[in-house]
């Protein structure tokens, strides 16, 4: 591994041959993370690689729809299937992630491939495990930057409908439906080229955001009811959720998804978090998760860093504790009181 990544053109020449080729992407992968990937696997495909994606946990299942996603392997449920599929491979793709942690228990099996590896990624600061880099924070998805990869290999490949509603999906769902401050001209530009390839953006809302189950309507409706504590003095609000509760609602991944965002709803609050309770029963330790989002200028991602063994963006961040979950509370309350 060099020191310092190249540039991803610099791996053009490495594709004009056939290639044993894995993509990989963070643990509890979303839309950004599944969209990028399986639209990286169908354009390799047409310059004849054999392209595997192993994910290092499950995912909400208003993802399956996506094109291929009966080939995706989770990493924990084929153990050894992918650890020989990791090692094998000529090029390692790591995508919508900027750090080695973030596959979790894949981590090591990564680390020690002799692959090429290359990082595709929207995320800030990132880390040198890679030896070919597309590595830009100003990029609203990964997604976005795929197509960009897209772009430098037009000559050999072409979009269609399936890679268009791939990366119309990580872009949609990471710009929350186009509404942050990263839904540049140019993401609506690429979205333009996508939307000419014969997608049903309605068809592709519905099967993301109206495909849940009651519980979590229900679930919605509770956290907003009786979990949110509101905070005005700091301009922050939160909302925890336990182990009865979990069980109670039978919340199954992807059902917590984007309810962090609510209280940003109110007037007056620009940072928030979602703090649940994510120990297994048995385990000797706790884990508890944070999801923090904000709004102009406060860096959740700097409080995730100081306070959460985490990181992400600067309005949008994700980290863990060991903690208990009052524990967990009281330190984001410490966190927002000194901004
Ligand atoms: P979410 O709250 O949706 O899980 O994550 C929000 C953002 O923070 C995502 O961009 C994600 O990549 C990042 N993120 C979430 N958890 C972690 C973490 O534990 N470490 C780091 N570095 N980033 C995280
Ligand atoms: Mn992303």
């Amino acid at each position: 591994m060099p020191l310092m990544a190249r540039d991803i053109s610099a791996l053009i020449p490495h594709l004009k041959s056939p290639k044993k080729v894995l993509i990989t992407t963070h643990a509890k992968p979303d839309g950004d993370a599944m969209g990028s990937s399986l639209a990286l696997k169908l354009l390799l495909e047409q310059l004849e690689h054999t392209v595997t994606v192993v994910v290092p946990t499950d995912y909400p299942d208003f993802l399956y729809w996506m094109p291929n996603n009966e080939q995706v392997l989770i990493y924990p449920d084929k153990e050894s299937e992918c650890n020989s599929i990791i090692a094998g491979a000529d090029m390692l793709f790591c995508l919508d992630f900027n750090h080695l942690s973030r596959i979790k228990s894949m981590q090591a099996a990564v680390h020690n491939a002799k692959g090429i590896k290359v990082m595709i990624d929207h995320h800030l600061n990132p880390s040198d495990f890679d030896d070919y880099r597309l590595s830009k924070s100003s990029a609203s998805s990964t997604a976005e930057l795929v197509y960009e990869f897209y772009e430098t290999l037009k000559e050999d490949c072409s979009l269609n409908k399936d890679i268009a509603a791939c990366i119309y999906t990580g872009i949609m769902t990471d710009t929350g439906s186009f509404r942050f401050d990263s839904t540049t001209a140019r993401v609506h530009r690429i979205v333009a080229d996508l939307v000419d390839q014969g997608i049903n953006v309605g068809r592709i809302h519905n099967l993301i955001y109206d495909s849940f189950d009651e519980n979590r309507l229900r679930l919605l409706g509770y956290l907003l009811d009786k979990k949110m504590t509101v905070l005005p003095e700091y301009k922050a609000a939160y909302i925890s959720l336990n182990r009865k509760e979990l069980l109670k609602f039978n919340v199954k991944t992807g059902d917590t998804e984007g309810i962090v965002n609510y209280p940003l709803g109110i007037r007056g609050i620009e940072v928030v978090a979602m703090i649940t309770d994510r120990s297994n029963s048995g385990a000797d330790q706790n884990e508890i998760r944070l999801s923090l989002r904000s709004i102009g200028d406060i860096a959740v991602n700097e409080i995730s860093g100081k306070y959460f063994n985490g990181g992400g963006h600067k309005n949008a961040a994700g980290g863990q504790v060991n903690t208990s979950i009052e524990d967990a509370i009281n330190k984001f309350v410490k966190a927002v009181s000194e901004l």
